[in-house]
């Protein structure tokens, strides 16, 4: 059997172990091994924050736009050439579905691309505030970023923070999911062919999230924290981030209604929720639309091809050819989705699913069978927390009033779907919706040009776009007194 590969830390551009020696990451999909990567101490942490100050300052790279120019435009080159490797590579770590990795690979090298063309559209403003006094208004790199990500698109998730962190000029620390350590590690490897990123502008450690996370949210040298995963853990960075008052950027969770309405093309609004929302990459998305609002008139209709459509969907490890719905990252979240849904069958109506999947060669991975609860109470508890599984919930409403109260019943806010032909109903849930994305007759569209982020509890700062970049900028006044 060939040997395991053992990923090492990338730290001031050179691979390092820990003193806290390697874990080990087995596939979700067939339990079995595989690579090793660090497990890191605080010790580690603490090199990489040193390794990114002493780069930032000491180097050309905040001040050099052509460069990162440059450099952002090879990265994305060489993640596009790379793209299968890396996405046979999240499928082994995470089983899901190589279609799924491929996109995200993909997309990885999209938005580095998207960020190259901004690090040259990274402008103030001036202006004569008084007579003889002019003003400049700079807009500089904060400092030093630490990238925090999750187990369930790594990759894309990763490259919507490090792209523009790095093309406003900053230099970064990554710390990725333990699950999923891998597919980022290989990113060092690419990054470290690149002659224009000077050593210690991108770093690497893998390792437990606490310590070596909350180390990184905590130290006085880390300017910012990107943080994307959990609330819970969001209000747990947050709170670590207020030591230094370091800036913190927080994409969290969501129970995002998709609401449709009787007037509906209903076979779209029916495949729009089944494959944009719960059952996409296993229920493990941010953004999935776990909460199915349907007008009353048309709920039956409704219910009937989703029984029609949802236990014909193929279940298996990624690998395998048609696989529509992969497993779960862990035994962790087979425990927790599965104790969703003996809550959810106390709580509603079971239409489909509701078990695990042990049959033949599924036995050895986590996976459950997609399955959907009808007549889910707005106060249920499976309708107002995430559970992060392949799990629906069906709701109906009587009008546009109780959609939008329904919808908005929920401490958190990231996105909405609204399904329906008439352009003033939709309006209406779009601005009354209080959510960061809403679509209109389609889901999950997100372009490296718009803007994402959340609400209420999903979040704090913006994805993506314009904003995207600005949020990893401070903004300087430098004022100029003219001599008469
Ligand atoms: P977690 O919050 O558990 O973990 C996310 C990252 O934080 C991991 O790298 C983890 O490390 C690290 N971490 C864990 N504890 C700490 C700590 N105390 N201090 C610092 N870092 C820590 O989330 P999951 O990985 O379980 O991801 C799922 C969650 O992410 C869901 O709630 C989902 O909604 C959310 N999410 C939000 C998105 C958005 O755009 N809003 C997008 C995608 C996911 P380790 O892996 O080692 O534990």
């Amino acid at each position: 059997m060939a040997e395991l590969t053992t990923y090492k830390n990338y730290v001031a551009g050179a691979w390092r172990e820990s003193a806290g020696g390697t874990f080990e990451v087995r596939s979700p999909g067939d339990g079995s091994p595989v690579y090793r990567a660090q497990r890191s101490t605080v010790d580690d942490a603490r090199a990489a924050i040193a390794a990114a100050r002493e780069a930032f300052e000491s180097t050309e790279w905040r001040d050099d736009a052509g460069a990162r120019a440059t450099a952002l435009s090879k990265f994305s080159a060489a993640a596009q050439e790379h793209h299968e490797e890396l996405a046979t590579l999240l499928t082994r770590e995470s089983g899901k579905p190589y279609r799924i990795s491929r996109d995200e690979a993909l997309r990885l090298s999209e938005t580095t691309g998207y960020f190259a063309g901004l690090t040259r559209w990274i402008f103030g403003r001036s202006q004569i505030p008084q007579p003889n006094s002019i003003s400049l208004i700079l807009r500089e790199p904060i400092g030093v970023v630490a990238i925090i990500v999750p187990w369930n698109a790594p990759l894309a998730l990763l490259a919507r923070a490090l792209a523009p962190a790095l093309a406003a000029g900053n230099a970064v620390v990554v710390k990725p999911a333990s699950y999923t350590a891998g597919s980022t590690v290989e990113l060092g490897k690419i990054l470290e062919g690149i002659p224009e990123v000077p050593k210690g502008i991108v770093n690497i450690v893998t390792g437990p999230g606490d310590p070596v996370g909350a180390e990184l949210a905590r130290h006085a040298d880390v300017d910012m924290v990107a943080f994307t995963g959990d609330t819970t853990t969001g209000r747990e960075i947050m709170r670590l981030a207020a030591g230094n008052l370091k800036k913190v950027s927080l994409e969290l969770g969501g129970k995002s209604p998709t609401i449709v309405f009787a007037d509906a093309n209903l076979e779209r609004a029916i495949r729009g929720a089944i494959n944009a929302a719960s059952f996409y990459n296993a229920g493990q998305v941010c953004i999935a639309g776990t909460r199915v609002l349907v007008e009353a008139s048309v709920h039956d209709a409704f219910v009937e091809q989703i029984k029609e459509v949802v236990p014909k969907m193929k279940v298996g490890p990624g690998w395998e050819k048609g696989v529509e719905v992969g497993p779960v990252i862990s035994e962790a979240q087979l425990q927790k989705v599965t104790g969703y849904i003996e809550q959810g069958k106390r709580e509603a109506v079971l239409v489909t699913g509701g078990h695990r999947l042990t049959d033949g060669a599924l036995a050895k991975g986590y996976f459950i069978a997609p399955t959907v609860f009808d007549r889910m109470r707005p106060d249920a508890k499976i309708a107002r927390e995430e559970i992060f599984g392949p799990v629906m919930g069906i709701t109906t409403f009587q009008d546009l009033d109780e959609a939008i109260h329904i919808a908005n019943d929920s401490v958190y806010g990231l996105v909405a779907g609204v399904w329906t032909r008439d352009i003033n109903k939709a309006m209406r849930i779009a601005t009354r919706v209080r959510a960061g994305s809403v679509w209109i007759n389609t889901f999950g569209k997100m372009f490296q040009s718009t803007e994402m982020g959340g609400f209420k509890q999903s979040g704090l700062g913006r994805q993506y776009g314009l904003e995207g970049l600005f949020e990893y900028t401070e903004l300087k006044h430098v004022n100029i007194q003219l001599e008469k």
